[in-house]
C-alpha cells in the first residue's frame, strides 16, 4: 500500500489546473501564493464528517464535488473570484480507489472555477474532510449579511427545496414522484452560483448563501442586519417536483425550510431595480423576486391573498430573527 508521500504525490499534487499565482504549491511546508495588487482575501473553512453531513458509503466522486461546492458557494455569497483550496483529510485507511474518485469529482469542479489546490493534511482516522477556500474581491464590491435595508427587494436564484425532496425520497420519507427526475443531482451535486455572486456586486450590497434553508438564511440577513422582511409564497421558485410535491400536501416545508439548495438569497436596493433587471438577462441562472425587506424584526409570509401565512408543521423556530 502508498505511503503517506506517495499518496500525497499521486493524488494531490497535480490534481488540479496550475494557476501563475502560486509561488510555490504542494510539496514543501507551506504553499507560497501571490495576491493580485488591490484585492482583498475571502477565505471560507467547511468540515464535512461521515455520518453527520454524508453517509458513509456515499459516492465519493459526488462527495468531492459537494466538498468544493459548499465551500465554493460561500465564495459566492461574498461575490469573491475563487482561487485557491486547502484539503485537510482523514480518512479510516489509503483506499486509492476511493481516493481517486474523491478527488475526480473535486478536480472536476475546482478546474470548471481555476481553483488550484495548493496544500493540505492528511491523516488517518474516522472519515472527515476540511476544506479551505481562498478567494479574491475589492474591497468596495463586497456582498455582506449585514447590508438590508428597509424597501429592498429579497431576491433568491435557481429554485427551492429540490436538495430536501431529493434527501426525502431517497430516505424513504417521501414517496418518489413522477416530476422527481433530475432531482438527486441537486442534492448530490450542488452548482455553486460563483459568477452570479461576482455580477451582483454591480447591484447588491447583501448576500447569503442558501445553505440552511431559506428561512434560517433569511433570518441570518434580518439579524445582522437589523431589519424584517415580508416573503410572498407564490413568488417562491419551484421546480415542477417541487411544484407538484407541494400542491398534493400543501406543505411548504420543503421550499421554506431545506437546506443543501446553494441558491444565493440577496437584496437590491429600490433605487436600483431597474439597472438590475437589465443585468439580470445576462445571468447563468434564473432569479426571482420573492419579497421585500422591512422595519422590524420578523420573517412574515404571505400567500397569494396577502393573507398571513403561518405554516401548519413544528419546528419553525427559525421564524423569529
Ligand atoms: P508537514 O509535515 O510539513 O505539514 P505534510 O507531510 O503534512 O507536511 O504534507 C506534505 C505536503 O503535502 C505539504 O505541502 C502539504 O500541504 C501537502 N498535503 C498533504 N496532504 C494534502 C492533501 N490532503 N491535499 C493537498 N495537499 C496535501
Ligand atoms: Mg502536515
Amino acid at each position: 500500500m502508498a505511503g503517506e508521500f506517495e499518496l500525497i504525490h499521486r493524488y494531490f499534487e497535480a490534481a488540479t489546473t496550475a494557476r501563475p499565482d502560486v509561488l510555490l504549491g504542494i510539496g514543501d511546508d507551506c504553499a507560497l501564493l501571490q495576491m493580485p495588487p488591490d484585492r482583498v482575501l475571502a477565505v471560507s473553512t467547511d468540515t464535512l464528517v461521515s455520518g453527520r453531513h454524508f453517509e458513509p458509503d456515499v459516492d465519493p466522486v459526488a462527495l468531492g464535488h459537494k466538498a468544493l461546492a459548499v465551500n465554493l458557494s460561500d465564495l459566492a455569497a461574498m461575490g469573491a473570484d475563487p482561487a485557491w483550496a486547502t484539503l485537510a483529510l482523514t480518512l479510516p485507511q489509503a483506499d486509492e480507489a476511493w481516493l481517486a474518485s474523491f478527488m475526480k469529482g473535486f478536480a472536476g469542479l475546482a478546474d470548471a472555477f481555476g481553483v488550484q489546490l495548493v496544500g493540505g493534511d492528511t491523516t488517518r482516522g474516522p472519515l472527515s474532510i476540511t476544506l479551505t477556500v481562498f478567494g479574491f474581491l475589492s474591497a468596495d464590491a463586497v456582498l455582506r449579511r449585514d447590508a438590508a435595508r428597509p424597501g429592498d427587494r429579497v431576491y433568491v436564484s435557481g429554485t427551492l427545496g429540490d436538495a430536501g425532496l431529493a434527501l426525502a425520497i431517497r430516505q424513504g420519507r417521501l414517496q418518489d414522484q413522477q416530476e422527481s427526475q433530475g432531482l438527486g443531482e441537486r442534492l448530490d451535486r450542488p452548482q455553486p452560483r460563483v459568477r452570479l455572486g461576482q455580477e451582483l456586486a454591480a447591484c447588491s450590497r447583501c448576500c447569503v448563501d442558501v445553505s440552511d434553508g431559506l428561512l434560517a438564511d433569511l433570518a441570518h440577513i434580518c439579524e445582522r442586519s437589523g431589519v424584517g422582511a415580508v416573503i410572498e409564497l407564490e413568488k417562491l421558485p419551484l421546480s415542477p417536483a417541487l411544484q407538484q410535491h407541494v400542491r398534493g400536501s400543501g406543505d411548504w416545508t420543503l421550499p421554506l425550510s431545506a437546506g443543501d439548495d446553494y441558491e444565493l438569497l440577496f437584496t437590491v436596493p429600490e433605487g436600483l431595480q431597474e439597472a438590475f433587471a437589465r443585468i439580470s438577462t445576462g445571468f447563468d441562472v434564473a432569479v426571482s423576486c420573492i419579497g421585500r425587506i422591512e422595519k422590524g424584526e420578523r420573517v412574515r409570509m404571505i400567500d397569494s391573498d396577502g393573507q398571513a401565512f403561518e405554516p401548519k408543521e413544528a419546528g419553525y423556530d427559525h421564524f423569529r430573527v
